[in-house]
């Protein structure tokens, strides 16, 4: 088969004025912190962009402070609409700092820039806007009237999506009028750091944003501190755990958005091209670093050998390489230690008896890659369907009858997403129904919009982000709390059926 040729059409990073150090953001100003600073690199080439402040105990003292000082004088005291206007400014910010934080992001964590330009940075704007228009309306999101906000909200953030986690936690937190301390993951502190710029370009009230650099024992000090009364976190399970320990018998509120397996069901009676896409954006969406990526692929036992000749060639047109790089599908893996643990897994897999197949790709001398790669002859207890590789890794599993797929779909310990390719509008429902995941996508897959609450069963952690569910996790209230005491709900999202 041959392929058109592609000329290189780099997007420039001229718009881009990284400073070679970054401080603190706290009280509204960049500071030093006390720790020993590190260095964020760029996965693709390797190169040293910026030095970024690391924050010790007294670092996380003083952005707590600083929070809480924001919090009593101003910004619980601010009314609705008032704070709304500020979110309403964030939001065009983003946007008009679009271009720029997009090759920021493509730069340090390394997915191609048609993703933070067309996916990230656009969602990031579509959160600001979606709870500035909260703000004033906090009456109405379900738990009575006046609800009030919970104080200082302490937020640890992954890397993969790094601005739009920022997003997911910081507009709601403001809207329902607490202050925060984010601290974004090591690899990825820049455009937490821009955003810092655009929080002091927006004027908000110092200590509103305390934006903390740090590894694991900053955000351990900043979540385990006295002085916070909500912790919100999104990364690994493991992780989650210890956060769940340290909060335990304290009155912080939590919500945890932790891993996922997700599975990505393919019915026979499937719209064939449309769902070899949505496996391709299922899984090698971002490299696969994304908590509900279809990482393992159910395929009706009928058609598997046609799904998987489908998918082979049309993995194989997939461009991997230079993450600036518009034409480019597949980016770099976001560290040697996520490379790692891929390579390793991927190894036990094949070791464990599955079947390896990987695209073919010419893989760039510096920076950290995996080319796409699909395990077939993966069974239920092999190590690859379940545990999370977060990597552009594809574990295909078949059933024969649909409740056949529920139930080799619900068993893992992991409970975040899963998706179902069928014809049929009634067995969507019924399937759907059955899923043990918070978010079921039907003949659509990785679909997110900020009025629809994201989050897990199990394993993959407790709470809701998005929609109502998502601001209601800030607030409290004397009235019994419909939205919090709800169960937990799943969302459906259908495609566009033919
Ligand atoms: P991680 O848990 O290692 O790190 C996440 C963040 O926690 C980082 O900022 C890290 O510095 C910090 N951290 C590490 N140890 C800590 C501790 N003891 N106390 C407080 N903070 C600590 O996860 P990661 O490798 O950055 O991200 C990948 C994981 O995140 C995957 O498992 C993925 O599924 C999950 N994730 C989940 C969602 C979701 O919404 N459910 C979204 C994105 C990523």
């Amino acid at each position: 088969m041959s392929f058109l040729e592609y000329a290189p059409a780099p997007e420039s990073q001229a718009i881009l004025n990284l400073r070679s150090e970054y401080g603190l953001f706290i009280d509204g100003e960049f500071r030093e912190g006390h720790g020993t600073p590190f260095a964020s690199i760029s996965p693709a080439t390797e190169k040293h962009l910026a030095t970024i402040a690391h924050a010790d105990a007294a670092d996380v003292d003083a952005a707590v402070a600083a929070a809480r000082r924001a919090y009593d004088r101003t910004w619980s005291r601010m009314s609705g609409a008032d704070r709304g206007k500020y979110l309403f400014r964030i939001a065009r910010l983003v946007q008009e700092r679009s271009r720029e934080l997009a090759v920021a992001e493509s730069l340090d964590n390394g997915k191609p820039i048609k993703e933070s330009r067309d996916v990230d940075v656009p969602l990031v704007a579509a959160w600001f806007f979606y709870y500035a228009g909260w703000a004033d309306k906090l009456d109405h999101v379900g738990l009575g009237a006046s609800p009030a906000p919970l104080g200082v909200a302490a937020q640890v953030i992954p890397w993969n999506f790094p601005l739009l986690m920022l997003a997911w936690k910081i507009a709601p937190a403001l809207a329902a009028g607490n202050t925060v301390v984010l601290k974004p993951a090591e690899t990825t502190s820049l455009t937490a750091l821009l955003f810092a710029e655009i929080v002091q370009q927006a004027d908000l009230p110092p200590g509103v944003v305390n934006i903390i650099t740090g590894a694991g024992e900053t955000g351990a000090a900043l979540v385990g501190h006295g002085d916070v009364d909500k912790v919100a976190f999104t990364g690994s399970t493991s992780v989650g755990r210890a956060i769940a320990r340290s909060v335990a018998g304290t009155n912080k509120k939590l919500t945890l958005e932790l891993g996922g397996k997700a599975a990505n069901i393919v019915f026979d009676d499937a719209p064939i091209d449309q769902a070899i896409e949505g496996i391709v954006n299922g899984i090698f969406f971002n490299q696969g670093h994304v908590c509900c990526a279809g990482s393992r692929l159910l395929v009706q036992e009928s058609i598997h050998d046609e799904v998987i000749d489908r998918l082979k060639t049309r993995l194989s047109t997939l461009r991997l390489g230079d993450p600036l790089d518009k034409n480019t599908d597949i980016g770099a893996i976001n560290s040697a230690e996520q490379l790692e643990r891929i390579r390793e897994l991927s190894d036990v897999g094949e070791a464990e008896g599955a079947e390896r197949w990987t695209a073919a790709c010419t893989i760039p001398e510096n920076g950290f890659w995996y080319a796409p790669t699909i395990f077939t002859n993966v069974s239920t207890s092999h190590r690859i369907a379940r545990e999370e590789i977060f990597g552009p890794v594809l574990s295909v599993l078949t059933f024969r009858t649909p409740a056949e797929a529920i139930a080799k779909a619900n068993n893992t310990p992991y409970g975040l997403s899963a998706g179902i390719w069928t014809d049929k509008g009634s067995r969507i429902l019924a399937v759907a129904d059955k899923l043990r995941a918070g978010v079921v996508w039907a003949n659509t897959f990785n679909r997110f919009d900020p009025s629809s609450p994201f989050g897990g069963y199990k394993e993959s952690g407790y709470g809701r982000e998005g929609g109502r569910h998502g601001i209601a996790a800030y607030l409290k209230t004397a009235a019994p709390a419909l939205v919090a005491a709800a169960p937990a709900r799943k969302t459906v999202t259908k495609g566009a059926t033919k």
